[in-house]
C-alpha cells in the first residue's frame, strides 16, 4: 500500500502530525511499538482515537525501506539513567518508568518513594505517584536554588507552565541535591541524609530516541535531530517532531507535529523553552564521579566502571569488555557514557531493536525484506 505519510510514534507529536496531514486529504499510516495511542505521557489512556488513519500498533520500526512520500519522525526521548552505587538493585527505578508501570497496574498505595535525579519530569512523578496512594517523602533535584529561581522568573513567557508548576508543587522538594548510593530499602542522598524508601525512582533527564534518524543520516545536532522552521530534518522527506528535536514538553511536541503534518512553520516560541530547560537542567560536574570502580554501568553485560574508564571510546568498550551488547543495546549505558566520558555516539545498523528469530522471518519476502519495510 503506497502512503503519503508514515508516522513514526504516537505520542503527542506523532499524533498531531498525522492528524494535520489527514485534514489535508493525506493518506496516513502511524506506526508505534506500543499497543495504544499516547506515548509516554498518555500512556493507558483508552480515548484516544485517530479516525482517518491507519494504525500499526505494537510494531516496532527497525529499519527503513521507504514505501511514503514522506516520513514524520516522532520517536520521543527516554529517561537518561546515571550509574551510581547501587542503582542496579531491584527498588531503583526510572522515574517515568515507575509511572509508567503505576498506569499499567502496578501497586503503588502506602510505599515510600524518593524520587531523585534531574528535571520536571520528577515533579510530574511524584505528583503523579502521590495521586496513586505513595508517600513521596523527598523530590532530589540535582540543579542548584539559582537556576530554578531564573527559570521561574522566565515562565511568564509561557503562562501555562506557571500553572502546572504551581500544581506540582511539593514540600518535599530540594534543590542541589542527588543520589549517592542505594542501599536495601533507601538511599543515601548527597547532603549525607539516609531515606528509608520502597523505591527510588530516579531519572537525570531526557534523551532523544535519535538512532532511527541517525540510521537514515538525518544530520544531528548534540544528541538531537537537527530541523529547520518546517521541522525538515537534513535527509529529503524526513521530518522530525516532538522531542527527538529538543526535551520540550507536550506543547512542543504538538506545535511540531500540527507544523510537519500540514507541511506549515512551527508556531509559538516552545523551542526557546526547550533551551529554557536544557539550560537550567544540565548536569553537575560532580555526577560524572558517582559511580566507583566497582559499580555496574552496563547492566545487560555486568561491566563494571574500574573496567572501561580508562577506555578510548565506546568501539573500546564493546569489543573489549561487551560494554552495551546486552540485550538494551546501550540504550542505557551508551548515553550515561557519552555524558561520563564525553564520548560520542557509534554508527547505528539495522536492527534498531534486538530482534527474536521467529520475529525476523515473519512477513518476509523471498529476499528476505519486510512486505512495506515499516515493520518488524
Ligand atoms: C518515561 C517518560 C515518562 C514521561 N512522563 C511524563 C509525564 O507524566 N508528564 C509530562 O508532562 N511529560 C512526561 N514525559 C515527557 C513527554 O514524553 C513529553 O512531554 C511529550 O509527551 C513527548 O511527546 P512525543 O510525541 O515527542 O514523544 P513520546 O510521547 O515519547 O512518543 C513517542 C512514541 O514513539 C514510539 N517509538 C519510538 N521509537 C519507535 C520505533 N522505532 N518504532 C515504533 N515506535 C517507536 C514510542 O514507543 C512512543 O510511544 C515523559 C517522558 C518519558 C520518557
Amino acid at each position: 500500500m503506497q502512503y503519503d505519510l508514515i508516522v513514526v510514534g504516537g505520542g503527542p507529536a506523532g499524533m498531531a502530525a498525522a492528524r494535520a496531514a489527514r485534514d489535508q486529504g493525506e493518506r496516513v499510516l502511524l506506526l508505534d511499538d506500543n499497543p495504544g495511542l499516547g506515548g509516554q505521557i498518555w500512556r493507558g489512556r483508552e480515548d484516544l482515537r485517530l479516525e482517518g488513519v491507519e494504525l500499526g500498533l505494537g510494531h516496532t520500526l527497525t529499519e527503513w525501506r521507504g514505501e511514503a512520500k514522506r516520513l514524520i519522525l516522532a520517536c520521543g526521548a527516554r529517561e537518561l539513567l546515571l550509574p551510581f552505587p547501587g542503582w542496579t538493585m531491584p527498588h531503583v527505578v526510572g522515574a517515568g518508568g515507575l509511572q509508567a508501570l503505576v498506569k499499567q497496574g502496578l501497586a503503588i498505595q502506602g510505599k515510600r518513594v524518593v524520587v531523585c535525579g534531574s528535571g520536571p519530569l520528577l515533579l510530574a512523578v511524584a505528583a503523579n505517584l502521590r495521586k496513586a496512594g505513595a508517600e513521596v517523602p523527598r523530590v532530589a533535584e540535582q540543579a542548584p536554588w539559582e537556576k530554578l529561581l531564573t527559570f521561574g522568573l522566565g515562565l511568564w513567557r509561557w503562562p501555562s507552565k506557571i500553572f502546572e508548576a504551581v500544581g506540582y508543587a511539593t514540600s518535599g522538594y530540594r534543590a542541589g541535591l542527588w543520589p549517592v548510593e542505594a542501599w536495601e530499602g533507601g538511599v543515601t542522598l548527597s547532603d549525607g541524609s539516609k531515606i528509608n524508601c520502597d523505591y527510588v525512582a530516579c531519572g537525570f533527564g531526557l534523551v532523544a530516541n535519535g538512532e532511527l534518524a541517525r540510521l537514515l543520516g538525518c544530520r544531528m545536532n548534540g544528541g538531537l535531530v537537527a530541523v529547520d522552521d518546517w521541522q525538515r530534518t537534513s535527509v529529503e522527506g524526513v521530518y522530525a517532531v516532538g522531542e527527538m528535536t529538543g526535551i520540550g514538553g507536550v506543547e512542543k511536541a504538538e506545535a511540531e507535529g500540527r507544523a510537519a503534518g500540514a507541511r506549515q512553520r512551527v508556531t509559538g516560541n516552545w523551542g526557546a523553552f526547550a533551551s529554557a530547560l536544557a539550560k537550567t537542567f544540565a548536569l553537575r560536574e560532580e555526577l560524572r564521579a558517582l559511580a566507583t570502580a566497582e559499580t555496574i554501568v552496563c547492566r545487560c553485560e555486568d561491566v563494571r566502571w574500574g573496567r572501561i574508564a580508562t577506555m578510548g571510546g565506546k568501539r573500546q568498550a564493546r569489543l573489549e569488555a561487551r560494554c552495551g551488547m546486552g540485550a538494551c543495546q546501550a540504550r542505557i549505558c551508551g548515553p550515561a557514557l557519552e555524558w561520563m566520558c564525553g564520548w560520542g555516539p557509534e554508527n547505528v545498523r539495522p536492527p534498531l531493536f534486538p530482534l527474536s528469530v521467529r520475529e525476523f522471518l515473519r512477513d518476509r519476502d523471498e529476499a528476505g525484506h519486510p512486505p512495506t519495510g515499516h515493520s518488524l
